[in-house]
C-alpha cells in the first residue's frame, strides 16, 4: 500500500491529529467493534492487566490508528506508533520492545509487511514478553534472552487474509472495521465541522458524506476542500450548493471515487472490454502495485457494486459501465 497515497502529507497529517476522536465515546459507528473492544478494555482495567493483543483489520482510513490511540487513552498507557515496513531486521523491532514501558501499547501499523525474522521475534515476544537477542555473527553468535514487561500489541492490516496464521493466531482479539454508512459519515463531518468552528446545513453535510467513499479520512478531507471553496467563495457557511460547487471543482464525482478507483474503472472498462482480467495485469495498466489495487481500490468497487471479483478475474458490472456513460457490449 503506498503510503503517500493513503496517509497524505505533514500538513494532512497535522489536519488529522486535530480531528481524531480521543476516547472510545467520540469514535462515530463501527458498534460491533466498540461494544466488543469496551468489554476487553474494562475486563482489562478490573484486573489490573495489560489486555490481550489486538488485531485490526480493513481499508485505510476507517479508523485503525485512532482505535489504537483511543485503546492506550483509556487504559492510560503510553502508546508507540511504528509500522511494518519501518522494522527492516529483528533487531530494531528488538530494540522497540525493550525500551517499552510496562503496559505500553505498541502499535504496529501494516504489520503484513514485517520482515520474516522480525516476524518470529514477534511471535515470542506476543506470547512470553521475551526476546532472544542474537550477539555476534557466524559460528560464534550467541543468544541472549531478554525478557519484556507486559505489554499491548495492536496490529493493523488492510486484511487480516494477508497474515500468516501463526501470527494471526496470536492476538486474542481480532475486529475488522467495515466502510461506514452515510449516516455515520454525517456524524463524523458534523463532529469535525463543529470542531472546526464550520457553519454546515445538514444538506451541506450529507452531501460530504455520499462524496466521502465510506471512509472517515476522505470525509475530513472534504470537508477541509468545502471549507476552502466556502471561505473564498460563500460567506463561509457550508450549504448544499456550496458543497456541490466546491467538491465539482476538486473532480469528487458523485460517487466518491478516487483517482485510483476510476483508474482502475477505466482500464477494466476501456482496455479489456470490462473483463475478465487478472489482478496484476489490471494493476499494470494504472501503474499501481497489485496489493494497492487489491486492498485500497477493490474493497469499494466491489461494495458499490462497480466490480466482481471472479476466479477468472475481475470484470466490471452494468453499473460501472453505466457510471460512465458508456453501455455495456
Ligand atoms: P487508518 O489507521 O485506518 O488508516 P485513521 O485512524 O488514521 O485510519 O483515521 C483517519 C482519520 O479519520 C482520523 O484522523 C480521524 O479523524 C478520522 N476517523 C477515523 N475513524 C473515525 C471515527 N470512527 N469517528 C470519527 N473520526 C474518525
Amino acid at each position: 500500500v503506498s503510503g503517500a497515497a493513503v496517509t497524505g502529507d505533514a500538513e494532512e497529517q497535522a489536519a488529522e491529529a486535530a480531528l481524531r476522536p480521543k476516547r472510545l465515546a467520540e469514535f462515530v459507528g463501527q458498534p460491533k467493534v466498540r461494544d466488543q473492544l469496551s468489554l476487553v478494555l474494562d475486563a482489562a482495567r478490573l484486573r489490573g492487566a495489560a489486555p490481550d493483543h489486538v488485531l485490526l483489520s480493513g481499508p485505510p482510513g476507517l479508523g485503525k490508528t485512532t482505535l489504537s490511540m483511543i485503546i492506550a487513552a483509556e487504559l492510560a498507557v503510553p502508546i508507540r506508533i511504528t509500522s511494518g515496513p519501518a522494522i527492516q531486521h529483528a533487531g530494531d523491532l528488538a530494540a522497540i520492545l525493550s525500551s517499552l514501558a510496562e503496559g505500553e501499547v505498541l502499535f504496529l501499523d501494516e504489520i503484513h509487511r514485517m520482515s520474516r525474522p522480525a516476524e518470529e521475534m514477534l511471535y515470542m515476544a506476543m506470547e512470553d514478553f521475551r526476546v532472544d537477542v542474537i550477539v555476534g555473527k557466524g559460528p560464534g553468535a550467541t543468544a541472549i534472552p531478554l525478557d519484556l514487561p507486559p505489554f499491548t500489541l495492536v496490529g493493523a492490516t488492510t486484511r487480516s487474509g494477508l497474515l500468516p496464521a501463526p501470527l494471526r493466531d496470536r492476538f486474542g482479539f481480532t475486529a475488522h472495521l467495515e466502510f461506514y454508512g452515510p449516516e455515520d459519515l454525517e456524524r463524523v463531518v458534523n463532529r469535525s465541522a463543529r470542531l472546526l468552528g464550520v457553519r454546515i446545513d445538514p444538506d451541506g453535510a450529507r452531501e460530504i458524506a455520499g462524496r466521502s467513499r465510506g471512509t472517515p479520512r476522505i470525509a475530513n478531507r472534504l470537508l477541509r476542500r468545502v471549507r476552502d471553496y466556502a471561505e473564498v467563495k460563500a460567506d463561509g457557511g457550508v450549504t448544499l450548493e456550496v458543497a456541490r460547487a466546491a467538491l465539482d471543482v476538486y473532480e469528487v464525482d458523485e460517487r466518491g471515487l478516487d483517482r485510483l478507483d476510476r483508474a482502475v474503472l477505466h482500464a477494466l472498462l476501456k482496455l479489456f472490454g470490462g473483463g475478465p482480467v487478472g489482478l496484476s495485469t489490471l494493476a499494470v495498466a494504472v501503474g499501481e502495485e497489485a496489493e494497492t489495487v487489491e486492498e485500497v481500490a477493490e474493497p469499494f468497487l466491489v461494495r458499490e457494486g462497480l466490480l466482481a471479483r471472479t476466479p477468472r478475474g475481475r470484470i466490471a458490472t452494468s453499473a460501472a459501465w453505466a457510471h460512465f456513460g458508456l453501455s455495456a457490449p
